[in-house]
């Protein structure tokens, strides 16, 4: 009959500890209400019996002996009250009986034969047994009409009070069910369109509840890197069939004039056409690299190292290289900075940085280098006064392929993949990257790695 859910469920255990709660109040304050209720009505009718009793002692002595008036008012209004009297001196015969007509005048009401209680009471002049009465009335206690629409007040309110009371639980329950198993079935629903390659699907109606919130960043993420490696791997598709077209095609219809006895294959352009496939390799080298990094981005070989000693060891592999474009190179390396990450590809963005302000520096240019310590950071800058990036470029250099303006054209510009990777490796250390830079200037990068 239910299903099989975590909705039903929930509301089913918040109704039953509900309900179970409201029974036992209800049945326990009933039985207190009426406990105590009856403690009393026993107490005052006692007194009450006593006083009928002393009443027919006090109008027997008045009137010196039982005559079949005596006392009959006494029993008289004691019908008007709901209980029977029955008067019997000392030899038990009855003189006068009020309580078979209060059993008839109650028959139709609450009276039930069963439940009738008798008490005998002696009726005693100056010390002598000279009567009994007997008072009939119904229950087990007895209690007089205002009593009983007491009693009978109260258990309807209780009643009342009751059905309230599951009301107010079925409502919450419910709504507490649907409350908590809400984000659930948004996350399902999410969770399915994913499944089926729709990674623009997000959750929206975030929880505040901690355990709920985290759930639901979590698939927000997932949706998201999933849209975003979709996105990276068209782009990288088509990035990767432009820059492979360009090359191949100019060295097919080179080959081809040349196989047409159109051009002579001299030493000039055989060499020409040799570079541009070494620039071929380059790019399936970058590429190897770039994918073998994303691919295994997760699997960072962290060491704790030296960071200083790294920076002046790739520094001194570039002097060749900064000594054949004259450029003035200034280091100010602060000591004993010491990292815990992945040296190698550490050691590559530093490389990447360097090689390519020695590349787009002309020569004579100059070149500045800085690493120190800043709060919790190893900040690596390097700034050049070469030729700059233009702001139209500056967005876009950390991307794939991406090579600005100036360098698309030139023989020294490489695949565009090297910041790719540069930034790549940062982030995936939990550090940042950024550039300032003016056309025709110079630029600087700032790296920041965290200790
Ligand atoms: P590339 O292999 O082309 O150097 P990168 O990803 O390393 O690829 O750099 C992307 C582009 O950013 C370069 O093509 C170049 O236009 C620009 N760039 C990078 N570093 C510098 C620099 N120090 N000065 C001027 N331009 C730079």
């Amino acid at each position: 009959m239910f299903r099989n859910n975590l909705r039903t469920k929930t509301a089913i255990v918040f109704i039953s500890i509900a309900l179970i709660s409201i029974v036992i109040v209800s049945i326990t304050t009933n039985i207190l209400i009426i406990n105590s209720f009856g403690n009393y009505v026993t107490k005052s009718t006692d007194k009450e019996f006593s006083n009928i009793a002393n009443t027919l002692a006090a109008v027997y002595k008045s009137e010196g002996g039982w005559k079949s008036t005596t006392g009959r008012e006494i029993g008289h209004a004691a019908m008007m009250e709901g209980y029977g009297l029955r008067l019997r001196d000392k030899d038990g015969k009855i003189i006068w009986d009020f309580s078979s007509m209060s059993y008839m005048m109650n028959m139709m009401g609450k009276w039930n034969k069963k439940n009738i209680s008798e008490k005998t009471l002696p009726i005693i002049v100056d010390e002598k047994t000279v009567g009994y009465v007997d008072i009939i009335y119904y229950g087990p206690i007895m209690m007089s009409d205002l009593d009983f629409k007491f009693l009978c007040d109260i258990s309807r309110y209780n009643v009342i009070a009751t059905v309230i009371a599951i009301f107010i639980a079925l409502t919450i329950s419910i709504y507490v069910s649907n409350y908590i198993t809400r984000p659930l079935i948004n996350i399902t629903e999410v969770a399915k369109k994913l499944e089926k390659g729709d990674f623009t699907a997000k959750v929206y109606d975030i929880p505040k509840e901690d355990e709920l919130f985290k759930l639901t960043a979590a698939i927000n993420h997932l949706g998201e890197s999933l849209k975003n490696q979709e996105i990276l791997r068209k782009q990288m598709t088509s990035d990767i069939a432009h820059e492979l077209r360009t090359p191949l095609t100019t060295l097919q219809s080179h080959i081809e004039a040349m196989l047409d006895g159109i051009w002579e294959p001299t030493h000039e352009r055989l060499k020409s056409l040799n570079e541009e496939v070494l620039r071929l390799i380059n790019i399936v080298k970058d590429l190897e690299t770039l994918n073998k990094f994303e691919s295994d981005m997760l699997k960072l070989n962290k060491i704790k190292f030296d960071a200083s000693e790294l920076v002046k060891s790739i520094l001194t592999n570039f002097e060749a290289s900064f000594a054949e474009k004259e450029q003035e190179v200034v280091k100010n390396i602060e000591d004993n900075i010491m990292l815990f990450g992945d040296k190698d590809r550490i050691a590559q963005v530093f490389v990447n940085l360097i090689s390519n302000s020695n590349k787009y520096t002309p020569v004579g240019g100059k070149i500045k280098i800085d690493f120190y310590k800043d709060g919790d950071y190893a900040v690596f800058v390097i700034e050049d006064n070469g030729m700059g990036i233009s702001k139209d470029d500056i967005p876009f250099i950390f991307e794939r392929f991406y090579r600005g303006e100036k360098s698309r054209n030139r023989e020294t510009g490489g695949s565009g993949i090297g910041l790719s990777i540069a930034k790549a490796i940062v982030l995936a250390h939990g550090g940042e990257i950024s550039v300032e830079s003016e056309i025709n200037k110079g630029s600087k990068f700032t790296v920041k790695i965290p200790l």
